[in-house]
């Protein structure tokens, strides 16, 4: 299973280096990966700081084009040369504020693959499409073309995040995370695709647990409760004996 950290906007060098310090001492269940995706500005730093340690680092977005003038951009190349060997992909904040386009999401795995990074895709709708009973199809639309090219790369996990739970502290609830990963899951084997699902959304030490017993659900993307190494811990701890 995956329990992978989406840092967002946040920490300092100061702060990273904390966070590493501390996490020599965590207590990994087995069979578990630990990711943490950091601001591009701490890529280097915690690939440094994360050698020995059993926390892997992932970016937060990759550019479609090589090199280029695209400012504020990072290329594959450039997270590849930071150390990290993946990356998170259309993350909903990326979507909602930064208007990607189900179209830009897909040239960004292109070439985040291309470079034989990692990815971790994610997929979700907004609290609009959930009231007017359009979940599934926002879902197909996002996860079409991205199916056909990469059906059979076991190195694209998709993430399942609501956008309405994302940093909202409001969680899907375990019928809803079942239902939707299950749709997921079958849109999936329709199309002949094996990909890991994670769940995303107010993930905290207190609803994990139960989260991640599902079945369908492989780990969890978390943003708030991954940023502090005891929270980050206590996520693990979670998954012991799943
Ligand atoms: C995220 O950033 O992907 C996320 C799920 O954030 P949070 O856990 O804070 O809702």
């Amino acid at each position: 299973m995956i329990v992978a950290g989406n840092w967002k906007m946040f920490k300092t060098s100061k702060e990273l280096k904390e966070f590493f310090r501390l996490s020599k001492e965590f207590k990994v269940p087995t069979n578990v990966r630990c990711i943490v995706a950091p601001s591009p500005t701490l890529l280097t730093l915690a690939n440094q700081l994360s050698e020995g340690t059993s926390i892997e680092v992932f970016a937060q977005n990759c550019h479609w084009e090589e090199q280029g003038a695209f400012t504020g951009e990072t290329s594959a190349a450039q997270i590849l040369d930071c150390g990290s060997k993946g990356t998170l992909i259309g993350h909903s904040e990326r979507r909602q504020y930064f208007a990607e386009s189900n179209e830009t999401c897909f040239k960004r795995l292109q070439a985040a693959r291309k470079a034989d990074l990692e990815v971790i895709f994610c997929v979700g709708e907004q609290l609009k499409d959930r009231e007017q009973g359009k979940t599934e199809a926002v879902l197909e639309e996002q996860l079409k073309d991205i199916v056909k090219e990469f059906r059979s790369d076991s190195k694209v996990t998709l993430a399942y995040e609501p956008v309405w739970a994302i940093g909202t502290g409001v969680t899907a609830t375990v019928e809803q995370v079942r239902d939707t990963h299950n749709w997921i899951r079958s849109y999936l084997e329709k199309n002949d695709c094996a990909w890991k699902i994670l769940y995303g959304g107010s993930v905290k030490p207190n609803n994990f647990k139960e989260l991640a017993s599902l079945p369908e659900v492989f780990g969890g993307l978390v943003g708030g409760a991954s940023l502090e190494a005891a929270s980050f811990q206590a996520l693990l701890d979670c998954l012991t004996d799943l």
